[in-house]
């Protein structure tokens, strides 16, 4: 199934994000840890892509298990910074071999040593380069987007402007980085619809439940924590339990009011924690009627 069709329909649609292991010894635990949250019965789960594309097999053999042994539909992540055609059309016929029908295009992070180099010369620069490239092979394509700028843009506008390229290129539906504050989604969605952007946006929300998530989540995304969260993190920090019961009540109370404002889906980046995608569910049962 296209997952362009899930998120158009008509309802609330709760999805998960996992992760690939980076070796083989940690295969069968990453393995067991995904099935546990695809027994949840998810609208979707993407399997994320490791940087450089070492794990793209594991990428493959998660997504395509998940999907054959629990039938919940799963979307490939798939990066293309500093790739070459060949290794591309690879992957894409890895994916079609695998019999999945969605791909997540991604530019991917530029690494230290990525950023000194002369870039006008590489096949794939931007995710609007894999996009245009995936857009005649049948598949359901999504984006990343940032409701608080990519860190490499000048400015929202640029970023807007280039996000809608990569929708115009056959971009179908977008999903965003992390956010703690919902009102900057807010403001995003209004200034991307202004700008004529109208595919579906997912809301990424990453449930923060031990303390040392905190400047890793910052790091990497760089996003703004509100005075709110950082009070919790203060006073449960140092109780991992504490924290991690915490934590789920703030991503559960932020996914309420996105419901409640009508963002109808969302996406949570589970971090391979079944426990936590379990209880999160459980917290919104009559909400999504599960
Ligand atoms: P792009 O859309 O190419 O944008 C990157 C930057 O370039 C932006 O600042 C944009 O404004 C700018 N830009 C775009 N086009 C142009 C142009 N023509 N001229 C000038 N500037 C331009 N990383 C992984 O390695 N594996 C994953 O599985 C993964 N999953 C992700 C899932 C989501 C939902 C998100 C939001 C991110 C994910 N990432 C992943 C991280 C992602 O690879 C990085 O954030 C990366 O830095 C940007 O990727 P992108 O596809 O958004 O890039």
């Amino acid at each position: 199934m296209k997952i362009i069709d899930i998120l158009k329909q008509d309802t609330l649609s709760m999805s998960f994000e996992v992760f690939p292991p980076k070796t083989d010894s940690a295969f069968d635990s990453v393995k067991a840890a995904t099935e546990e949250i695809a027994q949840l019965k998810p609208a979707f789960m993407s399997v994320t892509y490791g940087a450089g594309g070492g794990t793209s097999a594991y990428t493959l053999e998660i997504a395509r298990n998940i999907k054959e042994r629990y039938g919940v539909e799963t979307l490939a992540h798939l990066t293309c910074v500093s790739s070459t055609r060949e290794t591309v059309r690879q992957r894409i016929a890895e994916i079609k071999a695998a019999g999945l029908e969605n791909v997540m295009a991604l530019r991917g992070d530029l690494t230290a040593e990525m950023e000194g180099k002369d870039r006008s010369g590489w096949a794939y620069r931007y995710a609007v380069d894999l996009i245009a490239e995936l857009a005649d092979e049948g598949f359901c394509i999504g984006g990343g987007c940032y409701p608080e700028v990519h860190p490499e843009s000048a400015n929202q506008k640029e970023d807007i402007r280039h996000l809608k390229e990569k929708v115009d290129a056959g971009c179908q539906f977008l999903t965003t980085q992390m956010f703690f504050d919902n009102n900057l989604l807010y403001n995003f969605l209004y200034k991307i619809r202004e700008a004529g952007i109208t595919v579906p946006v997912v809301a990424g929300i990453m449930p923060i439940t031990n303390a040392n998530q905190v400047a890793r989540a910052i790091q990497l995304s760089g996003s703004h924590m509100p005075q709110r969260f950082k009070s919790l993190v203060d006073k449960f920090g140092s109780d991992p339990a504490a924290m991690k019961q915490a934590g789920i009540a703030y991503a559960t109370d932020q996914i309420i009011d996105l419901f409640a404002n009508n963002v109808t889906n969302i996406h949570v980046y589970t971090m391979n924690k079944p426990d936590v995608a379990r209880q999160i569910q459980q917290n919104l049962s009559d909400i999504l009627g599960k």
